[in-house]
């Protein structure tokens, strides 16, 4: 017999729940992953991502080759080709990962039916993309919880399942078609530095890690110079790395920096327990606050290609661009700063950021947007981050901004914050523009909007 193992955002070998119940249900097993037409189309599959992504699956087929087996490559609709490929090795049963967008949760109902039409199952998996599965724990009467806090005390208090081994061998049926596994090579309009993907690069990173940085990570994580969190991200998004393996591994090696860390895994499943319960806050306001948002199209321009006269808001802007990755403190301050400062809708950001993110990903990007923009689950929905305020504390010496700003290169020490304070000769021989607005006029703005009285900081 054979069976399924369906790779999805789970591209690992080493704690796989799905791979392992494949294993034991069936002599073979087809590792199949499908370049899914349906992600293509809905503008998801972006270069960045797929370059990280190509790097996934020849690390999983070399994983796979050097335990007998070989990764099954096909392209076309997700249920269509996985009906093929179990009609095509007689397989009763596919397995897969739970998944929580509102595009996971329509690819499950429709291969379920599909599957069943043939009289096969599909088995679902939970505890595969987060540590808890969405809706293990829930406050009483709800279906999700709306606030970290009470969420995070009861996550702490959950038991999480016990982590798997990699496979020993893998047998895969033999005669079945792939496609060739994709190279990074093959793929054009890459930003610059895109780390690498692939599970045993995730493993090394993550080890290294937390030989080291992890100690700290308490005291620097938002220290944009030092640069010094995990950047495990990308590896989460794309499942290389098992959140209950590293939620389990950052327990044993204790401290401050771990309990940090496995705090900012908690907020990762959160944000993926509301989009479960509430897909469409992909889209639409999870706590709709009446925003006649602005429009422009110069000032998102300026905004996106870090072009707006903020040094510290420009770096992090041409960061993402570079490497299609942001630093967390980057991304909270950008964020803040063009829907609050600019007062333009989350959704615009949000959709640039998941054009380049090679961690894109709907729940942690569009939660976390709405989550600065106050319309999501921010206990402090109206909060303007100054970015002058963040660059004293978060780059004190303007290290971060030398790094990501060529023209802003030569300008010593903290005053490289507020390069409109330069005498007048020397701010005119940089290639730099004037604040786009001023601080307190788009604070302003945007508190009024919201029938406000606030503070920035
Ligand atoms: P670390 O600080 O080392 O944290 C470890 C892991 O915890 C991260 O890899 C991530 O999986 C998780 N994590 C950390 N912070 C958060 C958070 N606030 N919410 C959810 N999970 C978190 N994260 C993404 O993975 N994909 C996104 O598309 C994404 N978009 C974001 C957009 C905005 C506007 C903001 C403010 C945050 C966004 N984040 C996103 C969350 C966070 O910024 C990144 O996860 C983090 O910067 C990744 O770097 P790291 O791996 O070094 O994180």
């Amino acid at each position: 017999t054979a069976s399924v193992a369906l790779f999805t955002a789970d591209l690992r070998l080493h704690d796989n729940p799905v791979l392992r119940a494949a294993l034991d249900s069936a002599d073979e097993v087809v590792p199949l992953f499908v370049l899914d037409t349906g992600v293509q189309s809905a503008g998801y599959d972006v270069p960045n991502r797929r370059a990280f992504l190509a790097d996934c699956l020849s690390d999983l087929d070399a994983g796979l080759r050097e335990r007998g087996g070989r990764l099954i490559v096909r392209r076309g609709d997700v249920a269509g080709e996985v009906c093929a490929v179990a009609s095509e090795c007689g397989a009763q049963q596919v397995h897969l990962a739970g998944d929580v967008s509102g595009y996971a949760q329509r690819r499950e109902e429709r291969l379920r039916r599909a599957l069943a039409a043939d009289g096969r199952r599909l088995c679902v998996h939970d505890a595969v993309v987060t540590a808890l599965p969405p809706g293990a724990v829930t406050p009483s009467g709800r279906d999700h919880f709306a606030v970290f806090t009470p969420y995070f005390r009861r996550w702490t208090g959950a038991g999480l399942r016990g982590v798997l081994h990699a496979p020993r061998t893998v047998r895969v049926p033999e005669g079945l078609a792939s496609l060739p596994v994709p190279a990074r090579t093959e793929v054009s309009g890459v930003s610059p530095a895109v780390a690498a993907g692939g599970e045993s690069e995730g493993r090394a990173r993550f080890d290294a890690w937390r030989a080291g940085p992890m100690k700290t990570y308490a005291d620097q994580h938002d220290d944009l110079a030092a640069d010094t969190t995990s950047r495990l991200s990308p590896h989460l998004h794309f499942g290389t790395l098992s959140a209950v393996e590293l939620v389990h591994k950052a327990r044993r090696t204790g401290g401050d920096g771990a309990d940090a860390f496995v705090r900012q895994l908690a907020w990762r499943d959160f944000h993926h327990q509301v989009l479960a319960a509430r897909p469409r806050a992909a889209h639409e306001d999870y706590r709709p606050r009446g925003d006649r948002w602005r429009h422009d199209e110069d000032e998102i321009a300026a905004w996106q290609q870090g072009r707006t006269g903020y040094p510290l808001v420009d770096a992090a802007m041409r960061q993402l661009l570079h490497e299609g990755w942001m630093h967390n403190r980057g991304r909270l301050l950008t964020a803040s700063f063009l829907t609050k400062t600019l007062y333009v809708d989350w959704r615009v950001g949000a959709r640039h950021f998941l054009d380049l993110l090679v961690d894109g990903d709907v729940a942690n990007n569009q939660l976390n947007w709405q989550w600065v923009a106050g319309t999501g689950n921010d206990t402090r929905p109206n909060r303007v981050l100054n970015p002058l305020t963040q660059a004293r504390r978060f780059d004190p010496d303007g290290t971060y901004v030398r790094r990501w700003l060529p023209e802003l290169a030569d300008v010593p020490g903290a005053s490289v914050h507020q390069p409109w304070k330069l005498p007048d000769r020397e701010r005119a021989r940089l290639d730099y523009p004037q604040p786009l607005v001023g601080l307190s006029a788009g604070a302003d703005r945007f508190l009024r909007a919201r029938g406000l009285e606030g503070r920035s900081d």
